[in-house]
Order: structure tokens, then C-alpha cells, then sequence
């Protein structure tokens, strides 16, 4: 990142508007007045060729050229027709502008892919950087600069956003007001022909006016380097992705093909990437209230304090809900808040003062909570009573905090209640604590501290690349099959790779004769089994091409007619290869890992609980390649039959080590093989005891088009 060229971009010291116009409603006209309005800090010079006649534009000296400008420019609002801003790029360029902010639409969006590039190419010959095409703008309330055609700058706050939707990015500035949220910096994003969203945040991570960044997201160019650049960043980072729903649509050969939807791919990598995602528009501001104002929550002990009991239960199951459960609050602190409740009232936590409870008495327990070395965050609820006062009670839950003087430890707020509980609230978050109007979602907004907390935690784990110098041999197997006119590898061919990487795969050979296939089941010594192999045939059971537990000499010949016998029938044209021999593998639990080659972030790997039902449960989960042991034994832990891993009714515990370090080679392999690979999967792979292992028992790889 050349952080002064952006510096320009983003918090520039003048501005030349290119393509000013006098004529209201024109956007030349529109962002000049916007600079005006927001009484930008800085220079702003209207460029337009008819400056002898127009002369001034709001009482702003116009010049014919940014050449003609006598003092430096840092950025130039480009809002001039599609075809000349090549031309207004050059101009700009010569003139040492430092970025430009392209506000002009009909690029890429619309096909113009070759005019877009002609304007990168001619900005980075001269050293600048572009933003847009295709955007708003670009604000920044500590420099107040309103360098867009939004109406005006959005209530000041920490949080910066960067959003690929201009329409959307003029909504939320409006609601900021509404919403009480507010925004250092909007980021208009558009068609990211040269910074990107990855750009902005390594920025905007620099930035000393902004505490949290939160993206919306419609598409990522570079997925591999937002992931890195998220996961260095320091600072809280918020995503709603948008459009998640076509990409898993398209028909897939493989079934993590099937399951791979942009949805999970997309939640795996904001998950490595320490981003948290927001579910919704709603979602979004509330997390960006506590994410900007609030500090992590490191620990798991949540304290609620109430005066009822029913929003004490609400915010209760909220916590379960949200991954952050209550415990009873310790014996000696339990004893200390007892002072300020009645008889009646609860210390265990909830910590229900009931609706006796004034001033004091929130004050008071929300400053013995804070200082308690066993609490790590604390929500506070009132509902609106007759006896009280709501702003005094928000003054006095504040005053707790300035007097208790911790400073690392996350305060939420929930007050339920009329105009005067809103009105408390607004004052709350003039003062740096995030309140919210029901006390699920003041649970949620914590909740999303200690999630960030973790996610922290988790990407800034190193990552094992497993070295191996089995590549050539691999692409030796798959460029036979290439050569056979072949988009796909049999299963022997791919289990031949899995080997080279270290997969634990079934011995399996290859017979073209019923007498090679006996003397093949005698070397592997029985009980085996066989199937058919034919690029034709997919799903080998279907064509009745799979015999298993055959004992003997006889079962093996028998078997080796009746494969051939049914997968002659099933399809007739097929082109049988012969039929594979294998070991027959101890029963053990089914499990699918497998891989998609993502269009955003290259490959990525899936586990799930496997065999036949694997699509119609849907039990999988994803992680962006290559995965760690340790990041794999969480991915064993998330899907829903985690339980039947551990050992559920009986059974002993499965080797989840031996299946985490699986997921890890499995990742590199498609990794170092990300080139050929389109997807793959090891269907089922069969995990025994702690201690004995997992064998890959059936395996597919379906290779790039080249
Ligand atoms: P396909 O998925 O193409 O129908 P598989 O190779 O997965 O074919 O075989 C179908 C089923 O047969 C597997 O799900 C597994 O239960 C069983 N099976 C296949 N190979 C073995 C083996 N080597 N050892 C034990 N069971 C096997
Ligand atoms: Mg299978």
C-alpha cells in the first residue's frame, strides 16, 4: 500500500471537481455544493473548459484545466463522460494529482472493460491510484469532506464504511440519523477497477479516525488477499455479503460441488479472516454501534443486570442463543450486590435489583460487576418505571463506568420503555456505550465482542504447509487422463494422488481379467471389494458397480461378471476400464472431506458428515485452503453431528486427531494442485477409535477445462 497516494485519495487536502458544472442538478454541480455544504477543510477547484465564460460556480474560481490550478491537488472528482475520462486521467496525471475519485458510470458494469483499464493504465503510468468507476464518492467527517453526490456527511462516529453499493451507501448516511450510529468515513466502492476493498481496509486499519470498519459486500475481486489483509488488520471488522444465493446453483459434478453455495464459502472466509458477518441490514448497524464503541470481551462470563425480571429472561436466552450462556455470578460478588436489592431480589445473573431498583443501586451494581476480576462484560436492561428517571438511570450507569475506571471491559445497554428511554439511549451512545432497544439484540451486540475476540484469536493462528515433492507425480497421472480426453480422474487415479499427498487411502488395483482380479485379492489378502471403473459412470452403486466383502476366489469371480453384467446394462455405450480390487475397510463412521476450486478464493475445503444422505442433510462446513489441524478440529466440532464424532450411546470416541490431520494434507493437496483441480471429494472416508485412524474408501477428482 502506498499509503501518502491514498492519503490523498481518502483524506485529501484540495480537490479539483472535473467536469464542475454551473447548471443545479448536474452531479459537477452537486458535489461542488456537497464540498460547500460540509465546509470541507480543504481546496476545492472547479475544472471545466468554459471557464472564460462560466467563470465562477458557487462562488468558486473555475479553471479551464487541473494544469491551470495554481496550487497542488491531491484528488480530482472525475464526473466528466465515460469516453473522456482517459483524456481528464492524463490531464490529471500530468498535473501530479495523487488519486482519482471516478464518480462517472459506464465502465465495466456495462461492458466497457477495455476503457476502464485504458484509465488504470494512464493513472498508475503517472503514479495515482483510482477509485470507482461507477461510485458516489467519498466522505469523511473528520476532514469534512463530502466529495459525492450524497446529500450531505453522516452523523459523525468511529465506524467507516465501504460499500459496493452506491444506492445503499446514500441510505445508510441518511439513517445514521436515525439509527444513532455513526460514521467516519463512506467508501464508495464500485467497480474496483484499481482500489479495492482489501485496499480500503489496510487503509482505513491506518486511519486514526476510524475504530471499526464495516463492509457491504456484493462480490470480492481478490479473496485470497482480503483474507490476508483482514486477518493482519487490528481493528474490527464487520461484513453483510450480499447475493448468496446463485453460484451453488450451477451443476456440479462432485458432491461438495452440490453443497458448495457462495453463502458458505463466503462465511468460511470472513471466519479465517477474523471478519465478522452480519446477517442483515439491522445486524449490521447494531454491531457496528458496540464493534466501534466498545472493547473486545476476552473472557466468557457475561453479567446481566436488571430491574425486571422478564426482559432478565429475554436477555437470557438471547445469551444462549448467541454462544455466550450465562453463568451464576461468583459467591463473593453475589454477596456485595446484594446491597442494592431488596429481600427479594436476585444477585445470581441475571442480577435482577427488581423494579425497586433506582440510581443508586444501578450505579452501584454496575460498578462492583465492572471491577470484578470474574466478569469480563456486562449487559444492563431497565424497562421504564413510574419511580424512575431513564436519563438519570443512563447517567448513572455511565458515571459507574468513568468511576470503576475499566477500560477493557464491553458495556451494552438495552432500555425498554417510550420517548424518554429513547431519549436515555441517544444519550448513551453520545457517550460511548451502544443501547439498544430490546434486550436480545444489546445480547447480540456484546455477543459480537467476544466473537471478535475469538475470531482474533483464531486467524492469527500460523499455518502448516505440509511440504511434499509429489507434485510431478500427480500431474503425470492427471495429464494421462487429460491426454485420454478425460475431465475427470477414475478412482483409482484419484486415490494414486490422494496417496502422493499421504491420504490414507484403500489399497486398490486395477484387474482387466477375472484371473488378474482373483490373484489381486489374494496379494490383498480378503475380505475385498470391487468396483467398476469407467469415466462414464459416476456414482457406482447406482449401476450396481460396487460388490463389497467378497470372501473368497469364487465371490471375486462372481462378482467381477455380474459389475461388468451391470454396467453394461446401466449404460451401454460406457467405456469400461476394467474393474478396481480393494481392501475391504473395518466399518467405521462416514464422513465426506472434499473441494471446490471458488471463483473468490481459490480452493476450498469441505467436511461434512458423509455417505448417501450427505446432500439431503447438508451437514458441511467450509474453510478456504489450506487448513491447519487445529483449524480442522474446529470444522469437525461446528456441524450439527459433532456428537456422533465424540461418541454418542455407547460407541467410543472417534480419531478425530487422525481425521483433523487428513483435512490438513487434503488442503494442500488441493492447494498445490489448484491449477488442475476443479473440485474433488473423498466420499465416504470411514473414521474408526481414537488411536486407529480413518481410511479413504472412495475418491473423485474432476479437473480444470484447459
Ligand atoms: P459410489 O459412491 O460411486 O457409489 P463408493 O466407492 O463410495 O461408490 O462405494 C459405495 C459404498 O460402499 C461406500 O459408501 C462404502 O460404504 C462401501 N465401500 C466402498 N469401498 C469400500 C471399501 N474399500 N471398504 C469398505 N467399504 C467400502
Ligand atoms: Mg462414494
Amino acid at each position: 500500500m502506498n499509503k501518502e497516494v491514498l492519503d490523498g485519495l481518502f483524506r485529501p487536502k484540495s480537490v479539483a471537481v472535473v467536469g464542475a458544472s454551473a447548471q443545479p442538478g448536474k452531479i459537477g454541480y452537486t458535489v461542488i455544493k456537497n464540498l460547500i455544504e460540509a465546509q470541507y477543510i480543504g481546496k476545492i477547484y472547479p475544472i471545466n473548459p468554459k471557464a472564460d465564460e462560466i467563470k465562477e460556480i458557487l462562488g468558486l474560481k473555475v479553471y479551464p484545466t487541473v494544469t491551470d490550478v495554481p496550487g497542488p491537488i491531491d484528488a480530482a472528482v472525475i464526473t466528466v463522460p465515460a469516453k473522456i475520462v482517459p483524456q481528464a486521467a492524463e490531464e490529471c496525471g500530468k498535473k501530479k494529482v495523487k488519486g482519482l475519485i471516478v464518480i462517472t458510470s459506464g465502465f465495466s458494469e456495462v461492458g466497457e472493460k477495455d476503457l476502464e483499464q485504458q484509465v488504470v493504465d494512464i493513472a498508475h503510468s503517472y503514479g495515482m491510484r483510482v477509485l470507482g468507476p461507477n461510485i458516489v464518492g467519498t466522505l469523511s467527517n473528520s476532514d469534512r469532506l463530502n466529495a459525492s453526490f450524497a446529500p450531505f456527511l453522516p452523523l459523525a462516529g468511529k465506524a467507516s464504511l465501504v460499500s459496493q453499493s452506491g444506492a445503499l451507501l446514500i441510505a445508510i448516511d441518511a439513517a445514521t440519523f436515525t439509527r444513532r450510529v455513526g460514521f467516519d468515513k463512506l467508501i464508495s466502492i464500485g467497480n474496483m477497477s484499481d482500489v479495492s476493498i482489501a485496499d480500503t481496509i489496510e487503509w482505513l486499519n491506518e486511519d486514526e479516525n476510524t475504530s471499526c470498519v464495516t463492509l457491504y459486500i456484493e462480490g470480492l475481486k481478490d479473496g485470497r488477499r482480503f483474507i490476508d489483509v483482514c486477518k493482519k488488520a487490528t481493528k474490527p471488522i464487520i461484513a453483510l455479503k450480499a447475493g448468496v444465493s446463485a453460484h451453488g446453483a450451477a451443476a456440479a459434478a462432485s458432491h461438495t460441488g452440490s453443497l458448495a453455495g457462495a453463502v458458505k464459502v463466503y462465511g468460511a472466509a470472513f471466519q479465517q479472516a477474523g471478519v465478522l458477518q452480519a446477517t442483515d441490514l439491522d445486524n449490521l448497524f447494531d454491531l457496528t454501534l458496540s464493534l466501534s464503541l466498545q472493547p473486545p470481551m476476552r473472557g466468557e462470563n457475561l453479567l446481566i443486570i436488571t430491574n425486571g425480571g422478564g426482559v432478565g429472561v429475554l436477555a437470557t436466552d438471547a445469551a444462549e442463543r448467541y454462544n455466550v450462556p450465562l453463568k451464576f455470578a461468583p459467591a463473593d460478588l453475589q454477596a456485595e450486590m446484594r446491597q442494592y436489592m431488596p429481600d427479594y431480589g436476585s444477585p445470581k445473573n441475571p442480577v435482577d435489583m427488581t423494579g425497586m431498583a433506582g440510581n443508586e443501586w444501578y450505579q452501584g451494581t454496575t460498578q462492583l460487576a465492572l471491577k470484578h476480576p470474574w466478569v469480563d462484560g456486562i449487559v444492563v436492561l431497565y424497562c421504564e418505571t413510574a419511580i424512575t428517571n431513564p436519563l438519570e438511570i443512563a447517567q448513572s450507569i455511565y458515571k459507574a463506568v468513568q468511576d470503576s475506571g475499566v477500560k477493557d471491559k464491553p458495556v451494552t445497554v438495552s432500555f425498554v420503555g417510550g420517548e424518554r428511554s429513547a431519549e436515555a439511549m441517544r444519550w448513551l451512545v453520545e457517550h460511548g456505550i451502544p443501547a439498544y432497544g430490546a434486550p436480545d439484540v444489546a445480547v447480540n451486540a456484546i455477543s459480537a465482542l467476544r466473537e471478535y475476540a475469538h475470531v482474533k484469536e483464531f486467524a492469527n493462528e500460523d499455518i502448516e504447509i505440509c511440504q511434499n515433492d509429489h507434485r510431478d507425480a500427480a500431474i503425470e497421472i492427471i495429464n494421462a487422463a487429460r491426454a485420454d480426453g478425460r475431465d475427470s480422474l477414475t478412482e483409482i487415479e484419484a486415490k494414486q494422488i490422494f496417496a502422493l499427498y499421504g491420504l490414507p487411502v484403500t489399497q486398490t488395483y486395477l484387474a482387466k481379467s477375472e484371473e488378474e482380479a482373483v490373484s489381486l485379492a489374494r496379494k490383498i489378502g480378503y475380505p475385498v471389494v470391487m468396483k467398476i471403473v469407467s469415466p462414464d459412470i459416476l456414482h457406482k452403486s447406482d449401476a450396481g458397480g460396487v460388490k463389497v466383502n467378497l470372501k473368497d476366489d469364487h465371490a471375486v469371480r462372481e462378482a467381477y461378471t455380474t459389475i461388468m453384467n451391470n454396467a453394461k446394462s446401466y449404460k451401454p455405450d460406457a467405456n469400461i476400464h476394467g474393474i478396481v480390487v480393494q481392501e475391504m475397510a473395518p466399518w467405521g463412521t462416514e464422513v465426506i472431506l472434499g473441494s471446490v476450486n471458488d471463483p473468490t478464493f481459490g480452493p476450498t475445503m469441505m467436511f461434512g458428515l458423509g455417505g448417501i444422505f450427505v446432500e439431503v442433510l447438508k451437514d458441511v462446513t467450509f474453510r478456504v485452503a489450506p487448513v491447519t489441524t487445529k483449524q480442522a478440529i474446529r470444522m469437525l466440532d461446528e456441524i450439527r453431528g459433532a456428537p456422533i464424532l465424540a461418541g454418542v450411546r455407547g460407541e467410543k470416541p472417534r480419531d478425530r486427531q487422525a481425521l483433523a490431520e487428513t483435512v490438513c494434507k487434503y488442503s494442500n493437496m488441493i492447494l498445490d494442485l489448484a491449477d488442475e483441480i476443479s473440485e474433488s471429494d473423498a466420499n465416504p472416508v470411514l473414521v474408526y477409535e481414537e488411536g486407529k485412524g480413518a481410511k479413504v474408501v472412495d475418491a473423485r477428482i474432476i479437473l480444470k477445462n484447459k
